[in-house]
């Protein structure tokens, strides 16, 4: 590791400066980024600590949503009472991730922004797009069992690890920064021909809080993970839903996929067929159907096409009982 400075913020504006420095990085629970400075693939010059800042409460909005602050722990959230009732799916897809240990350190903001288990991108022996522009990309022709099949392009084909954010993009969650709020939905990128950004955020841009509109059929919500391990693993293909059945037809849903592309994958065209149609095992293999028509697998990865549409089908049918 190569030596770095630490500084700890009193405030957002103080963090914002801070973080102005060109080789300076917010530190959450440091759970990814301290893995990352280890294996030599982030090198930052300083790490501006911003979990003591006031962003650490989850509250009521006025709308009769949640505002979740940046500096709010995995665990606090996954057990928080106001998120257990109302939005089940968000606690059940952070109890997913990671281990009690980990979740008990990372924060709301540091796990939106947790970076890809490529395997070549943690190993800087190897090129790698995202690392090191224009290097290449061995993972189209090498290990990709576990990454993208939809929205991947010829320069990167990773995966989004995060879980949490597979949830908050099923829920229509905003995000807040230092600078502006936008959908969460778009804050994490295709990857395109810039595979090297993540996220549409800005360098020195703080995540402040993740807002969560109100919901009321988001009480009938889950998040349904396939791993290769019981713990300790990343989603092979993971599935948020949310559903609202009146009379026997879909009212309302909410779908999004995880471990399949490079950003939490909000599954519109299943929404689409799913509105009004009847509630039953043959309307949800037909959504599926629809929303991963437009994949397209790579060599060792089209498991991930019947494990995605068997997972949808399954969640849903569990939330229509
Ligand atoms: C063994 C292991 C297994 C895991 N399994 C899973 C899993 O199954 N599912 C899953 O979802 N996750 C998993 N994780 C990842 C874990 O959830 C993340 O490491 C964690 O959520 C990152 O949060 P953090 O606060 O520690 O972030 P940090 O490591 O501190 O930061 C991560 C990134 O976010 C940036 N950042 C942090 N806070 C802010 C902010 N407020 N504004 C702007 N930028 C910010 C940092 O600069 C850094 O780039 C696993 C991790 C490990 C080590
Ligand atoms: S898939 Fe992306 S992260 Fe993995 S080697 Fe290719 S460019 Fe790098």
């Amino acid at each position: 590791m190569i030596p770095f400075r630490y500084e700890r913020a009193e405030d957002a504006d103080g963090a914002v400066a801070l973080a102005a420095e060109p080789a300076a990085k917010f530190l959450g629970g440091g759970t990814n980024l301290v893995d990352l400075m280890r294996l030599g693939v982030e090198m930052p010059e300083l790490l501006v600590d911003v979990t003591r800042l006031a962003h650490d409460r989850v509250e009521e909005t006025a709308a009769g949503g949640l505002s979740i602050g940046a500096a709010v722990r995995n665990s606090d959230l996954a057990a928080h009472p106001l998120v257990r009732e109302r939005y089940p799916v968000v606690s059940a897809a952070l109890l997913a991730g990671a281990s009690g240990q980990l979740r008990n350190l990372a924060t709301t903001g540091g796990n939106l922004l947790q970076r890809t288990r490529c395997l070549y991108f943690q190993d800087v022996t190897k090129p790698c797009n995202k690392r090191e522009p224009r290097s290449g990309c061995p993972a189209r022709e090498g290990e990709h069992r576990n990454l993208a099949v939809l929205g991947w392009s010829e320069h990167c084909v990773a995966t989004h690890p995060s879980d949490f954010a597979v949830a908050l993009a099923a829920l229509d969650a905003v995000v807040h920064t230092s600078r502006r709020s936008l959908p969460l939905v778009e804050l994490h990128r295709l990857p395109g021909d810039e595979p090297s950004r993540d996220t549409v955020l800005e360098h020195g841009e703080l995540v402040v809080s993740v807002e969560l509109p109100p919901l009321p059929f988001a009480r009938r919500s889950h998040y349904v993970k396939v791993r290769e391990r019981a713990s300790f693993s990343f989603a092979v293909v993971s599935v948020a839903a949310a559903l609202d059945v009146a009379d026997g037809v879909v009212a309302d849903v909410r779908l999004a996929l995880g471990g399949v592309a490079h950003k939490p994958w909000r599954a519109t065209l299943a929404e689409e067929a799913l509105r009004g149609a009847p509630a039953t095992e043959s309307s949800f293999a037909a959504a599926a159907d629809a929303e991963l028509e437009q994949a397209r697998p790579l060599r060792d990865n089209a498991y991930k096409l019947p494990l995605a549409r068997n997972l949808i089908v399954d969640t849903l049918r569990e939330l229509a009982r």
